[in-house]
């Protein structure tokens, strides 16, 4: 597959003049020359195949070949609700969620969230969802909420649909298997999916999770961190369909 850039700018088949960072990025680090042809994608569902002009020092002009639009999405809203995880972790939570095709994320604060504000700025969280995207190959974006307290994201009337809460058995006898929720995972249109903080959730912010309909899922008799909990609940998710 060719080499595959982000713009941020509207794309159409045509002359696309590409200006500053990402000029750069074709010219400079990808050393790209005239006749080479790449994919531009912007996060609107397309891809673009285009072939390169002219390379000059602060601008690269290309040739959009033409609109594609590959299957690559999920055939379900599958929105995932976590604190991120400190450090590189984060980076890698973000990365492995685009890469399953999660529709959304939601940075959570909970009541023992330790939050980096540096770790939650958005620019850079979106920053991770581009190069993950760049490297599997999805046209759109997954997009990423503000820091959201888990009382208030409970309290949020659009979160409907199958709502699923990581919990392990030994706090909260109410928890279900991974195996008895896969019938729920393959009917659902929207799956919710919640992880704690590395402290776990307190158990007043249990109770009234169980109350508003979230459904809790024990993950097994080990203690998982943040990232392996919601990538296994995604990818159970999406494997489920
Ligand atoms: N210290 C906590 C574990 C926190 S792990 C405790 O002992 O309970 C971080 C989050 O990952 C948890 O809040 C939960 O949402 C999820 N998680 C980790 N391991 C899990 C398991 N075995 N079953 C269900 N959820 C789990």
């Amino acid at each position: 597959m060719a080499e595959r850039f982000y713009v941020n700018c509207p794309l159409r088949p045509g002359l696309v003049e590409l200006r500053s960072s990402e000029a750069h990025h074709l010219a400079v680090v990808s050393r790209l020359r005239s006749g080479d042809v790449v994919r531009l994608f912007n996060g609107d569902g397309h891809e673009y195949p285009a072939r390169v002009v002219d390379v000059l020092r602060r601008s690269v002009s290309l040739e959009g070949l033409g609109v594609e639009s590959p299957a690559r999405e999920l055939d379900f809203r599958l929105e995932v609700a976590a604190p991120l995880p400190k450090g590189d972790r984060a980076q890698f939570l973000i990365e492995k969620l685009t890469e399953l095709g999660v529709t959304s994320f939601v940075p959570l604060q909970t009541q023992r969230s330790i939050v980096h504000p540096r770790e939650t700025r958005l620019d850079k969280l979106q920053r991770h969802v581009i190069e993950a995207s760049k490297q599997c190959g999805r046209n759109l974006l997954m997009t990423v909420a503000s820091l959201t307290t888990w009382e208030a994201y409970c309290r949020r009337e659009d979160v409907q649909g199958l709502k699923v809460l990581a919990h392990p058995r030994k706090d909260d006898e109410l928890a279900i298997s991974l195996a008895d929720l896969q019938g729920s995972l393959a009917g659902a249109e929207v799956i919710h999916v919640a992880v704690g903080p590395e402290g776990g959730f307190a158990a007043d912010e249990i109770a009234p999770a169980a109350y508003g309909g979230w459904t809790l899922v024990d993950l097994g008799p080990r203690t998982l961190r943040i990232e392996t909990a919601a990538m296994l609940l995604a990818g159970w998710a999406v494997a489920a369909r």
